[in-house]
C-alpha cells in the first residue's frame, strides 16, 4: 500500500546507529540513507529527492555519531597521506576530507579532532543536499522540507538536534 514516512535520516553504516532504534520508530515511518561516514554521493542524494518529491518525508535529518570509524580512517589519511586501502575506501575518504581539513583549523588533535571533523561533516552534508540538489534546496527555499543535522553519543545515547 506504499510508504508514507515523516522524515528521511542520512546516517553512518556503524551498527550501533540504527535510527529506527535509536528514535525507536517501527516500519515505515523513517526513510533511512546509510552510508560509512554519513558522507552524500549522486545516488545517496537521489534516494532522499526520490522520498521528499514522491511521498510524505518532510524532514532530512543528517545524524552524525561520536567514534565513528570512517572520519577516524579520514583523520588518519589526512596525517599520514598516501594511497586508500581499495579505491572504493579512499572515496569514503575523499568525501570526508573537506570536513577533516575544516576541522584541523581549531587546533583539535587525536579523539577530539575525530569528533570535531564528525561534526563538521555533519554540518557540510547538510549544506551539500540544499546546493547539490535543485530540487530539494528550492523545497526547502519554499519552506517544504526542513533539512537539519544531529549528532548521536553511542555513550549516552542522547541525540543532539541543530536547527
Ligand atoms: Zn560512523
Amino acid at each position: 500500500m506504499g510508504q508514507w514516512p515523516y522524515a528521511s535520516i542520512l546516517c553512518c553504516a556503524d551498527s550501533r546507529t540504527p535510527p529506527e532504534l535509536i528514535f525507536d520508530e517501527g516500519l515505515g515511518r523513517l526513510f533511512v540513507v546509510r552510508v560509512a561516514g554519513n558522507i552524500i554521493t549522486p545516488s545517496l542524494l537521489g534516494s532522499l529527492e526520490y522520498i521528499s518529491l514522491h511521498s510524505t518525508s518532510r524532514l532530512i535529518m543528517v545524524l552524525g555519531h561520536e567514534s565513528c570509524g570512517a572520519v577516524g580512517a579520514a583523520v588518519k589519511a589526512a596525517e599520514h597521506p598516501g594511497p586508500a586501502e581499495t579505491p572504493a575506501l579512499g572515496d569514503i575518504v575523499n568525501r570526508l576530507m573537506p570536513a577533516v581539513l575544516e576541522a584541523k583549523k581549531t587546533g583539535a588533535q587525536g579523539k577530539e579532532l575525530v569528533e570535531a571533523a564528525a561534526k563538521e561533516n555533519v554540518r557540510m552534508t547538510v549544506k551539500q543536499i540544499a546546493e547539490e540538489s535543485q530540487a530539494l534546496g528550492g523545497m526547502q527555499k519554499k519552506g517544504e522540507l526542513k533539512i537539519v543535522g544531529a549528532y548521536y553519543s553511542l555513550a549516552t545515547g542522547k541525540v543532539d538536534i541543530w536547527t
